[in-house]
């Protein structure tokens, strides 16, 4: 699959070199960012890669992100030469949405085209971003099943395919894929919780109970009322139970082990499967079962 590409310094070399070919093709860089974490899903080199390029920074599975912290970002992205707009690549009524966007982004070229009297010279865009931020689903979204591929055309790099969006936008048929930061655990957490790693890679019991901390700071009561755990059902659990954990942890270990009574998911003994509980806690908050969380805020 996809989100599970493991990246190694001969791949991201490689990727950067494509990345370079194909952005000197092109007038604008559609950078593709999952809203519920913006920051985590930005590659660190794009700024580098695309200085002197129109950008359009798309904020995508806004579906599944906090509808206040998207026109946080949005408005964050936009300015410096970017426009930032929030999207789900999936709803095809953002598609003429973007391709005004498009036009807006590269305004000056067309206009400087105009008073060059060039005509008909198309905008040539392309797609980018980390793998699993849906950068095959706009582009399918954009190219639809009546585009027209314009196919190879002498003076182009061999290979490429420009796919005719409108009369004078034209967009390259492969996206450009880029490299998460990895330096960070923040960044690898919020990663992980959005499907972005192995999940067979993961502890999936630390990584729910630090999901959970950021749930009480951000969404405080969400966890409690989606799997009906009492205050006082979780303080009776921390106290009977010698709660192998940091004392720091023991409030989320016992919400886990109440999670999963809940739920009915026990291991022999009648003993709560804590394991089943934190990977239940985190498939629920992919398919926003949660209700539409956000993960990273513009405005900290
Ligand atoms: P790519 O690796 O960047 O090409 O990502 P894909 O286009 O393959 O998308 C990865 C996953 O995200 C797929 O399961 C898509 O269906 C899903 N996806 C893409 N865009 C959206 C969106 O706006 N909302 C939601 N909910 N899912 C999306």
């Amino acid at each position: 699959m996809s989100n599970q590409i493991q990246w190694y310094p001969g791949h991201m070399a490689k990727a950067k070199r494509m990345m370079q070919e194909n952005i000197s093709l092109v007038d604008l860089v559609i950078e593709i960012l999952d809203a519920r974490c913006p920051i985590s899903t930005r590659n660190p080199d794009i700024q580098e890669l695309a200085k002197n390029k129109s950008r359009l920074v798309l904020l995508n599975k806004a579906d599944l992100a906090d509808i206040n912290k998207n026109e946080e970002w949005k408005a964050a992205f936009t300015g410096d030469g970017m426009i930032g707009a929030v999207i789900n690549a999936k709803n095809p009524s953002c598609k003429k949405e973007i391709l005004q966007l498009i036009l807006e982004a590269c305004k000056e070229k067309i206009e400087r085209d105009k008073r060059r009297g060039i005509k008909n010279r198309p905008i040539r865009v392309m797609v980018t971003g980390i793998p699993n931020v849906g950068k095959s689903t706009l582009i399918n979204l954009l190219a639809g099943r009546a585009s027209a591929k314009t196919g190879n055309k002498p003076g182009v790099t061999k290979g490429k395919q420009w796919i005719k969006l409108s009369q004078n936008i034209e967009l390259l048929d492969t996206p450009g894929i880029l490299w998460p930061k990895f330096d960070d655990p923040e960044i690898g957490e919020h990663l992980a919780l959005i499907g972005s790693v192995n999940d067979d890679l993961l502890n999936m019991e630390e990584l729910a109970i630090s999901f959970m901390k950021q749930m009480d700071r951000d969404y405080p009561g969400i966890l409690e009322e989606r799997y009906g755990l009492s205050k006082e059902a979780i303080e009776q659990d921390m106290q009977e139970n010698d709660l192998l954990c940091k004392e720091e942890n023991k409030r989320y270990v016992a919400m886990l082990r109440q999670t999963a009574f809940a739920r009915n998911a026990l291991v022999k003994a009648g003993e709560p499967d804590v394991s089943k509980a934190a990977k239940l806690i985190i498939d629920d908050f992919r398919a926003a079962r949660l209700g539409k969380i956000s993960l990273e805020s513009a405005n900290k």
